[in-house]
């Protein structure tokens, strides 16, 4: 059995109890050392083979996977944030099912998520933006001509890069092009929850500059919208004047 398990976004005790306990009990960790908090493996068995798979390729992991399947092991993959989101799962899973292996994923605080907590921001604001866009500004890997940056800010909607704190001048050229202004309100989270995290808030125009004055270029998300500004509309949820399922309105 393997299971995929999503590590959260840094700090230790933002595991899953369910992904806490499949490492407790695991045989064989693959770990992604390059942004796993390695706190995380204290919890695993004196004898467990712990492996980072920072250095290997998909095929030396799904090595590791066939020899623990073959002596009858349990074997936790485990990601950083949610497995979801940039976590190359999709290619183990159907290296998986080809070989009739049994799996299941485990969902962790994607870093999105920890880089709100962070902000003490809400990425969907009544009146400001009702949509989250999750992308990454174009670097080694290709970006799909329909989601190239600068039509994805046509939007105006709230927006979260990932990977891209090394490729932030042409990024906030690009954003700005689309539709965002100069002055619309950004921020930089730097290791969202660990230890060591980092907010720098800045405007979509100074991105770049924000960046570079701080040495940041990498593990880090880049946010934009106005949803880091000051202007919104409360909900409706919460409004006396608004009925729903579970409450009348009272004026
Ligand atoms: N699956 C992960 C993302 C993996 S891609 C998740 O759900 O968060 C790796 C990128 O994620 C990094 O380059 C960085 O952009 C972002 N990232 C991961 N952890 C982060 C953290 N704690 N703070 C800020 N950005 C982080």
């Amino acid at each position: 059995m393997i299971h995929f398990v999503g590590a959260g976004s840094g700090a230790e005790d933002l595991i899953t109890l369910r992904g806490a306990k499949h490492l407790a009990q695991a045989d064989v960790v693959i770990y992604a050392g390059s942004l796993v908090n390695p706190a995380l493996l204290k919890n695993c068995r004196p004898d467990c083979e712990i492996h980072d798979s920072a250095s290997m390729t998909l095929e030396e992991v799904l090595a590791v996977m066939d020899r623990a399947e073959s002596q009858g092991k349990t074997t936790v993959r485990l990601h950083t944030g949610d497995p979801s989101i940039y976590g190359a799962i999709r290619e183990q899973m159907d290296a998986l099912d080809a070989r009739g292996y049994s799996y299941d994923v485990t969902p962790g605080v994607s870093s999105f998520c920890g880089a709100a907590a962070a902000l003490k921001a809400e990425y969907t604001l009544p009146n400001v933006s009702q949509t989250v866009i999750i992308t990454r500004a174009e670097g080694r890997t290709p970006v799909p001509e329909g989601e190239q940056l600068r039509k994805l800010a046509s939007h105006g909607s709230t927006m979260v890069l990932f990977l891209s704190s090394s490729l932030l001048e042409k990024a906030q050229q690009e954003l700005m092009e689309g539709g965002y202004s100069p002055d619309t309100p950004a921020a930089i989270v730097y290791k969202a929850t660990w230890p060591d995290e980092k907010v720098f808030r800045c405007t979509v125009s100074t991105l770049a500059e924000t960046a570079r004055a701080n040495q940041v270029t990498k593990t880090a998300l880049i946010t934009v919208g106005g949803f880091l500004g000051s202007d919104y509309d409360r909900s409706l949820l919460y409004d006396p004047g608004f009925s729903h399922g579970c409450r009348e309105a009272s004026r």
